[in-house]
């Protein structure tokens, strides 16, 4: 058997739309550009993967999670730094007009869309935020932004989640939602959108601790996205240097993957000092100070480390991944399989009677529906019993139970795994206990 990983954006693109996982935003209008909606597979999938991400954080006795509005107090994104701050150089190409992050490509070489010569403008900040007007006056007074991350949402939350939750230091606050940044060039499907959602978990932590937990979360976050089934060849770290660093950072390190347009940042663990809860503090005018009772009650803003993982980005390392392209070229044997881990897999298991016939219509429905009250399940009917595999294996189903005539016969069923698709013999009493043991995480 022969394999390819995936070689081409191109190909995963289609696979999404063929089956449901991802569409173009408003296709129907020619579509948006750099927005997508998520289809009835893919939302299964994200939720799967949030829902590791959440339980990760949260079943543990030091984090806690909240949920913060997207809009916050104008005066937040003065104090985060983002108004004045939050800007990329921008240039445009003097003769098609494209506009590019110029910190993405080099100025000195011609443009990579028209290919004019010396045609680029002088960078300019743009600012990445969007602004709306919050009630019905479309003044200056009314401006809002939308959120361009989760985290400040936690930061002007700190104490009141510490008071509330009685936490001592260390502890985290972790959250996941929506962030929006008017992008310059986004693209490369979902890996740069305009409209995308964050996981971030901030930890609070006593000053001078900072550089232990930085390394501490590495090496837990690192080991999620293998648990999440990435190959470790696919990650590497990269250390932010000092031209890089966030004004407010004094150390960070992003975890990057090896999409099929290069390495890129799926993840940034950043050491924020404790540049946020003092930027807040003197710009609410509260004092959002620590009493550190184990420490002859002193009083300190703490130190925080953060961890912040695009929830899209990373579905979309998990996809790219996931795609093998078996014995390529052979008409009987090819296949497209998405090797998902079983736990982010938006179906588990699915049910096919091996024709479409009320004899085995009846009890094969029967075991569907009992199924499918522990499990995500599909049954499907339509086509032959090739094609159906076929369509499982796209989307990445880990088993497909078929009912035969036999099945009527010796109560049993075949199960078949996508990965090495072997087929077992399965008593029919005995398919829950089978996929209770192959499918617990
Ligand atoms: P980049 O350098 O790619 O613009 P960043 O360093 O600005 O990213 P952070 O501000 O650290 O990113 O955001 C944390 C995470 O949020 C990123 O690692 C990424 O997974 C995700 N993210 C950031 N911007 C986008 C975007 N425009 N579209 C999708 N995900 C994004």
């Amino acid at each position: 058997m022969s394999e390819t990983n995936l070689k081409d954006m191109a190909e995963l693109v289609s696979l999404c739309k063929r089956r449901g996982f991802i569409f173009q935003s408003s296709e129907v209008y020619g579509g948006l550009q750099s927005c997508w909606d998520y289809g009835p597979l893919g939302v299964e999938l994200k939720n799967n993967l949030k829902q590791t991400w959440w339980k990760s954080m949260t079943l543990r006795d030091d984090v806690v999670g909240v949920d913060a509005s997207i809009f916050m107090h104008p005066t937040v994104w003065k104090a985060s730094g983002h108004v004045d701050g939050f800007n990329d150089p921008m240039i445009d190409c003097k003769s098609c007009k494209e506009r590019y992050r110029e910190d993405k490509i080099d100025p000195t070489q011609p443009c990579p869309k028209c290919g004019a010569k010396d045609s680029f403008t002088e960078a300019r900040d743009f600012n990445l935020m969007f602004k709306t007007h919050f009630g019905p006056v479309e003044d200056s007074s009314a401006i809002v932004y939308m959120r361009p991350e989760t985290a400040q949402g936690i930061f002007v939350n700190f104490l009141n989640v510490q008071t509330t939750m009685r936490k001592k230091l260390p502890f985290g606050i972790c959250q996941i939602g929506k962030a929006f940044r008017n992008e310059i060039t986004p693209g490369n499907f979902i890996f740069r959108t305009r409209e995308f959602e964050q996981m971030e978990m901030q930890y609070f932590c006593k000053p001078g601790t900072q550089k232990d937990f930085m390394e501490k979360w590495k090496e837990i976050r690192y080991q999620w996205h293998i648990e999440n089934g990435l190959r470790p060849e696919k990650l590497r770290w990269h250390p932010h240097g000092p031209d890089e660093l966030a004004h407010y950072a004094d150390a960070a390190m992003d975890i990057e993957y090896e999409f099929p347009h290069g390495w890129g940042e799926m993840e940034g663990i950043h050491s924020r000092t404790d540049f946020d809860l003092k930027q807040h503090q003197e710009f609410s005018g509260k004092k959002l100070e620590y009493v550190d009772q184990e420490d002859g009650n002193k009083k300190y803003i703490p130190y925080v480390v953060e961890t912040s993982v695009g929830c899209d980005r990373s579905l979309l390392a998990i996809l790219c991944d996931a795609y093998r392209l078996e014995n390529e070229g052979d008409k009987e044997n090819e296949r497209t399989v998405l090797r998902l881990h079983p736990k982010l897999a938006p179906i588990k298991v699915a049910v096919l009677p091996l024709v479409k016939k009320e004899k085995l219509d009846v009890p094969a429905r029967q075991l569907f529906e009992d199924l499918q009250k522990d499990y995500k399940a599909e049954y499907d009917t339509a086509g032959s019993i090739g094609k159906r595999y076929r369509r499982q294996d796209e989307i990445g189903t880990p088993f497909c139970i078929t009912f035969d005539f036999d099945s009527l016969e010796d109560n049993a069923v075949t199960i078949r795994n996508r990965d090495s698709m072997v087929q077992e013999r399965v008593a029919i009493d005995k398919v829950k206990d089978y996929l209770k043991d192959k499918l617990k995480f």
